[in-house]
């Protein structure tokens, strides 16, 4: 049976945020499939569209965590990774299944697991499908920056060859702002703007950061952004 894109779309979505999807968007990957397939594996070329599921972080995790803290001791890391992303994992498993018993291919992407240990990549990055999908746009510090949530949200990306309607992408840009470079403490960016065909060492140096948080949780770069501080400064007006 021929499924409308639409209506197959918006059933998607609807399921998505009934498990707890804050964001949700569809990739286009067609004009990528030669970038994403040099860096993961080649059988990527059999998914023409990636749906993208973006989960909010804690703002109160975020602005009381001690990025000097000992990781093994920081509620931040455990809120990212053990809480967070196994959430978005399990969520990206239940939207697979939802569009294999729909009678299409899925694969569900891990949300943070190493494809390629040389380069720290993931089998797609889950940045560049969010991007594509218009949730966002990639700031200097190489995070996603969405309007809700600024930087504090984590994404997981499924990968399908259903008709799902691709939505376009939203390109803005950091500006003069160079708060995360200067506050990353290993001086991991470059503060250089992203630009799609730009290998990612062009901003970026993913081994200071990672051996810096061998010990240390870190995450400066998402508690420092102007952009996600806003929605949180929107919330406490709110309140008062
Ligand atoms: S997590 Fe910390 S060390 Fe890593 S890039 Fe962000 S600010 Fe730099
Ligand atoms: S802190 Fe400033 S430069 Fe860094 S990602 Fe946020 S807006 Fe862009």
């Amino acid at each position: 049976m021929k499924s409308d894109p639409i209506i197959l779309t918006g059933k998607l979505k609807k399921f998505s945020k009934a498990q707890g999807a804050d964001l949700f968007g569809v990739a286009d990957l067609i004009p990528v499939q030669s970038f994403v397939s040099c860096h993961g594996p080649s059988w990527i070329g059999l998914f023409p569209k990636a749906v993208s599921i973006g989960m909010r972080l804690n703002d109160q995790i975020v602005d009381t965590h001690t990025p000097l803290e000992q990781r093994r001791n920081s509620l931040y890391w455990f809120h990212v990774y053990d809480v967070v992303t196994q959430a978005l994992d399990f969520l990206a498993y239940d939207v697979a299944r939802w569009l294999n018993d729909a009678g299409f291919k899925a694969f569900p992407v891990p949300g943070s697991r190493p494809y390629n240990t040389d380069n720290l990549t993931g089998i797609i990055s889950h940045k560049l499908v969010a991007h594509l999908a218009g949730l966002g746009w990639i700031g200097k510090s190489c995070l996603l920056l969405t309007e809700e949530f600024g930087p504090r949200v984590r994404f997981v990306s499924i990968l399908t060859d259903a008709p799902l309607k691709a939505d376009s992408t939203a390109d803005m840009q950091c500006g003069q702002c160079r708060i995360c470079v200067d506050a990353c403490p290993v001086r991991a960016f470059t503060g250089t703007e992203f630009k799609p065909d730009d290998a990612l060492e062009i901003r970026f140096d993913a081994f200071k950061c990672s051996e810096y948080r061998r010990e240390h949780p870190c995450g400066l770069c998402v508690s420092s952004c102007p952009k996600g501080k806003a929605r949180n400064a929107k919330n406490k007006r709110r309140q008062g």
